[in-house]
């Protein structure tokens, strides 16, 4: 299996990013949506995350690790993955490297989506996403054709409990403190390709194919 890392703070657009990979074959895997889906499935991974992830704190590593590990283990060793939202520690990456070594994988390249964080704070307070799809959108941005409706599923979209702007400054506090290091990790490997996402969305993503060329 091969592996592209999408890294960078919460709101730089890996989601919305993420999204024309997959047209490119890439099979995408974003943690959040992972727990998400435990949280609405009301399991007890879910109950104990969802108090975590209010407070835009982390889930412990044991638990992210344990859910890549069940899905690469399970799936397509052929497959290119696109890991979105993962890893966030050090102890993740670390984890993600034994895995993909032990699957006789390749980590490609790491895509460091850069954004200043007042940029973000605007981008997440606005984001609105669909329950049914998944779809990203933004009131401003990137806002659904018809209104306040998903292009792709008809029905009303919803704002993330963790995007208001007290839980977002928690965020990127927690990315400094605990994700940001992973962007040495990766120089040291040369395995990075900086990209700006302080562009517009198109913009963006056709950077994104370019540096994975
Ligand atoms: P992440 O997955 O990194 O948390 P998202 O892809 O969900 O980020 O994007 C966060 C919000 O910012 C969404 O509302 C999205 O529509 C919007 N967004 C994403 N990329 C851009 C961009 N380049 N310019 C403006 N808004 C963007
Ligand atoms: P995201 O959808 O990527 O913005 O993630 C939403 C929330 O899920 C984060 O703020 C964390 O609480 C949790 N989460 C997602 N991925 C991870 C991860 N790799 N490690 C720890 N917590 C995570």
């Amino acid at each position: 299996m091969n592996a592209v890392v999408l890294l960078g703070p919460p709101g730089a657009g890996k989601g919305t990013v993420a999204e024309v990979l997959v047209d490119k074959g890439y099979k995408h895997v974003s943690t959040g949506d992972l727990l998400r889906e435990q949280i609405r499935l009301e399991t007890p991974l879910g109950l104990e995350a969802k108090e975590l992830m209010d407070r835009g704190r982390f889930v412990p590593d044991s638990v992210v690790v344990g859910m890549i590990r069940g899905l690469l283990e399970s799936s397509d060793f052929s497959a290119k993955y696109l890991f979105d939202g993962f890893p966030r520690t050090l102890v993740q990456a670390e984890k993600l490297d034994e895995l993909i070594a032990s699957l006789n994988g390749t980590l490609e390249h790491v895509a460091l989506l850069e954004c200043p964080f007042d940029a973000i704070v605007e981008r997440l307070i606005g984001r609105r996403t669909c329950g049914k799809c998944g779809s990203v959108y933004h009131v401003t941005f990137n806002p659904p054709s018809n209104g306040e409706l998903c292009d792709v599923e008809g029905c009303a979209l919803t704002q993330r409990p963790d995007d208001t702007e007290e839980t977002v400054r928690e965020r990127l506090a927690v990315y400094e403190k605990q994700t940001a290091p992973l962007i040495s990790y990766y120089e040291a490997k040369n395995l990075v390709r900086p990209i700006n996402a302080n562009q517009p969305i198109s913009a963006v993503r056709a950077d994104v194919l370019k540096s994975l060329a």
